[in-house]
C-alpha cells in the first residue's frame, strides 16, 4: 500500500507537532491540575543567611516560588537588623550613638519587644550587649579572653533601660559608647516573617529552620505532626529529644553554637550582662511558643537566668514550654511539655 503525503498533510502534521510541543512546554512551566489551579509541589531549599544555615521545606501550590519569597524575606530582615551590615537600621543607630536615628516601624517594634524581654528577665536578656560581645571577639572572629579592666569598662555601656524610644517620630537614641546587638531575637523574628509569607502564598505545610530557630506550619502529613529533633549539646550528630508539634515555634540556644576553647575552658556567645562573661550554669535551652520571636528572646533569657529562675519563668508564662539542660547534663522538662516529648 502506498501512502501519498501532499503539502497540505505535511502542514497539518507540523502544526499539530507545534501545538503539542507548546502544551508540553507550558505545562512544565506552570504545573496545574484539572481545574487549571497551580498543583501542589514539595520544595526543600537550603541557604546560608543570618550567619547560619537556613532550610525551608514547603508543601503547597507553587511551593518553589513561595520558598524563594521566604528566603528574600529573611534577607530583608537581615538587612534591617544585622549590626555588621553597615547600612542596617541597627548599624546606623550604633554609628550615631548619642543622636536620634529614625528607624523603620519593624525595627522600632522589635526594639520595644527586646526591651520588654529585658524587663521580664530582670536584665538577663539585654539587647545592648554588643560592647561585651566585641571584647570577647564574638561576631568579629577575634575569640579572646578580655582582661578584668576591659570587662568592667564594657559593662558600663550595657543597660537596655538607657535605650530611648520616641514613638511619635519613630526614632531611637542610645548613649554614646553603647552597641546594640539583636542576635538574640532577630533570627526568631525572621522566621516569623517567613512563616507569614508562606501562609500568604497558601502553603499549608512547612518547616522553617534557621540554625536553632524553627517554626512548623500545619502537619507534616495528614494528621501527623512535625517531629522536631533537639540537638544533643555535646554530640553534634546526635539528637537529645524529639518534640511533636504543629503551628508552633521551637527555638534552642546552646553553648555549642558559637564558642572557642582557651586554656582548657569553653567560652561561648551567650553573655551574662551582670558579670560580662559567658554563662556557666546551662548548656542548652529550648523554648516552645506560638511565635519564634518570643521563643528566641526567651531561649537566650532563660540561658542567662540559669536553671532555677529560668524554669520559674517558663512555668509562669502562658503558652510557653521549655527544656533545659544544665552543665552536668541533667534535663528539665516543663510541665506542659512532658506528654509531648520523647527523650532519647
Ligand atoms: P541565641 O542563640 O538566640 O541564644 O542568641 C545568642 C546571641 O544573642 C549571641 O550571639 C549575641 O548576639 C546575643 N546575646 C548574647 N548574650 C545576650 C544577652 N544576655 N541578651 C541578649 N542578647 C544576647
Ligand atoms: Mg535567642
Amino acid at each position: 500500500m502506498k501512502i501519498y503525503i501532499n503539502k497540505k498533510t505535511i502542514t497539518l502534521i507540523l502544526l499539530t507537532l507545534l501545538v503539542v510541543a507548546g502544551i508540553v512546554i507550558y505545562s512544565n512551566l506552570e504545573p496545574s491540575d484539572s481545574n487549571g489551579e497551580k498543583s501542589v509541589t514539595i520544595t526543600t531549599t537550603t541557604r546560608f543567611l543570618m550567619d547560619t544555615t537556613v532550610v525551608i521545606k514547603a508543601v503547597g501550590p507553587d511551593s518553589q516560588n513561595a520558598v524563594n519569597e521566604a528566603f528574600a524575606e529573611i534577607e530583608r530582615v537581615e538587612n534591617l537588623f544585622s549590626r555588621h551590615k553597615t547600612t542596617s537600621d541597627i548599624a546606623r543607630i550604633n554609628q550615631n550613638a548619642g543622636q536620634w536615628v529614625t528607624v523603620s516601624r519593624e525595627v522600632f517594634e522589635l526594639a520595644e519587644k527586646a526591651i520588654y524581654y529585658g524587663q521580664l528577665s530582670s536584665g538577663a536578656f539585654d539587647v545592648s550587649i554588643g560592647r561585651i560581645l566585641d571584647i570577647w571577639g564574638f561576631g568579629n572572629g577575634l575569640n579572646q579572653i578580655p582582661s578584668e579592666v576591659e570587662i568592667d569598662k564594657a559593662k558600663q555601656y550595657v543597660d537596655f533601660n538607657q535605650i530611648e524610644l520616641d514613638t511619635k517620630n519613630q526614632r531611637m537614641r542610645i548613649p554614646l559608647g553603647m552597641v546594640l546587638d539583636f542576635g538574640g531575637i532577630a533570627k526568631g523574628y525572621a522566621v516569623d516573617m517567613c512563616r507569614q509569607i508562606l501562609l500568604n502564598k497558601s502553603i499549608t505545610s512547612a518547616m522553617i529552620s534557621a540554625g536553632g530557630d524553627i517554626y512548623a506550619i500545619g502537619f507534616k502529613e495528614e494528621n501527623i505532626p512535625w517531629r522536631i529533633g533537639i540537638q544533643h549539646p555535646r554530640k553534634s550528630t546526635d539528637i537529645l529529644a524529639i518534640i511533636n508539634l504543629s503551628d508552633k515555634a521551637v527555638v534552642t540556644s546552646g553553648d555549642y553554637e558559637r564558642y572557642f576553647i582557651k586554656e582548657g575552658a569553653r567560652f561561648h556567645h551567650i553573655i551574662d550582662p551582670g558579670t560580662g562573661r559567658p554563662t556557666e550554669d546551662l548548656i542548652s535551652v529550648t523554648i516552645i511558643a506560638n511565635s519564634a520571636t518570643d521563643a528566641d528572646a526567651l531561649s537566650t533569657a532563660v540561658f542567662v537566668l540559669g536553671q532555677t529562675k529560668g524554669a520559674e519563668l517558663i512555668e509562669k508564662l502562658k503558652g510557653v514550654e521549655g527544656l533545659i539542660v544544665d552543665a552536668e547534663g541533667e534535663i528539665w522538662v516543663s510541665s506542659g511539655l512532658r506528654a509531648e516529648i520523647e527523650l532519647l
